[in-house]
């Protein structure tokens, strides 16, 4: 077994604190990662505060981060994706049962057997416990893990595992791109990566905020506007307009307001995971023949496309990095909106 450093919280209102445990060896197929970077995705929030409790309750000790870089170490003897010191990344799963059709699809997310989380949930045998990517060690097979290809700065390109492609699934499913209206609801971690990737795919992109202080920040993301939503007049002469919105909201809050703003055949893709469930109100569907659909992250081939889309236009996040003794901290300020855009923790330190 390989030991193993990480930070961990022992329940919904502990503190994070270091935490020592084991990862299995490196087999055939796997490889040993030495992390260097893993974002703090607003997941890891939800999850250490147990906020989806009654639709995933966590597990502790709970060691969160799925948004993983770092350099290849080891690989086992059948390895062939990887050689040691290559760059190498890991999203949110690291294996799944690979026969069902969502694997042979390539998008194991939605695995049949239920995909093995990168944190807080358990190895394909049921019982060991995933720990995720606050802690120095990642042991995965070669078949789960992805080849990053860009060479500058790596602390940037850990939040594409995530929230990357997060967005750039839905993006790309509802075919976005040159002459189209895109809204971006949230500029957090995931909404300001969607500004990036919807502008590199050829849209118009409004940012939809309730943070006046972050509407400096919108044109060097790259937005052509920003709307500030605590005023709804702000909304009104909007109504009809856009193509496509994604929501990247975290906390809880009304959805309805948004489908106004379609235009007629228009879709609303919902990524953000509030604590509580919401309330629409059909009427705002139907007329104008609306859709409002969900996404899940992505599959490996879509997160390894999506990876590579990045390198190609050069497309990083907006990060800000700490050290493991400031995880607390990262967690209040991006509660309070507080994120520009996405923290990131230093593991090597
Ligand atoms: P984040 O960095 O905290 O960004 C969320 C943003 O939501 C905030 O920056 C803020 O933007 C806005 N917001 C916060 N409170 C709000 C409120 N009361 N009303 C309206 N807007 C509010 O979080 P993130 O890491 O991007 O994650 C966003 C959500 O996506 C989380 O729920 C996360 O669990 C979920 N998620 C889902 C998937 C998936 O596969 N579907 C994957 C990853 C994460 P403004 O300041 O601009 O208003
Ligand atoms: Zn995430």
């Amino acid at each position: 077994m390989i030991s193993t450093k990480g930070y961990a919280t022992h329940d919904a209102n502990a503190k994070f604190g270091p935490f020592e445990f084991e990862r299995r060896d490196v087999g055939p197929n796997d490889i040993l990662i030495d992390i260097e970077y893993c974002g703090i995705c607003h997941s890891d929030i939800h999850a250490a505060k147990n906020e989806w409790e009654a639709m995933m309750p966590s597990t502790y000790p709970l060691v969160p981060g799925h948004e993983i870089v770092g350099r290849v170490s080891q690989v086992g003897d059948a390895v062939t994706k990887f050689k040691v010191g290559d760059v190498a990344g890991i999203g949110c799963f690291v294996d799944s049962c690979r026969e069902c059709s969502p694997c042979e699809n390539g998008t194991e997310q939605f695995c049949q057997k239920m995909a093995a989380f990168t944190y807080a949930g358990t190895y394909m045998d049921r019982v060991t416990p995933t720990y995720g990517g606050y802690s120095d060690k990642y042991v995965i097979d070669e078949r789960y893990a992805h080849n990053v290809r860009a060479t500058g700065d790596l602390a940037g390109v850990a939040p594409l595992l995530c929230a990357g492609i997060t967005t750039y699934s839905p993006l790309k499913r509802f075919k976005v791109g040159p002459g189209q209206k895109v809204g971006v609801v949230g500029l957090g971690g995931l909404g300001h990566m969607a500004v990036k990737i919807a502008k590199a795919m050829g849209a118009e992109v409004t940012i939809f905020s309730t943070s006046p202080s972050k509407e400096s920040d919108a044109e060097a993301l790259g937005a052509d506007h920003f709307v500030v939503t605590r005023d709804p007049a702000n909304l009104a002469p909007l109504a009809g307009t856009f193509n496509f919105i994604l929501d990247t909201v975290s906390a809880d809050h009304d959805l309805n307001q948004y489908f106004g703003l379609l235009g007629v055949g228009g879709t609303m893709a919902v990524v953000g995971v509030p604590p509580n469930p919401t309330q629409i109100h059909q009427f705002g569907l139907i007329f104008g023949n609306k859709t409002l659909a969900g996404s899940l992250i992505g599959g490996i081939p879509e997160t390894q496309e999506m990876l590579d889309f990045c390198a190609e236009h050069n497309i990083t996040a907006d990060v800000e990095v700490i050290t493991p003794d400031r995880i607390e901290e990262a967690y209040d300020r991006t509660l309070r909106s507080d994120v520009r855009y996405r923290f990131v923790i230093d593991m090597t330190n």
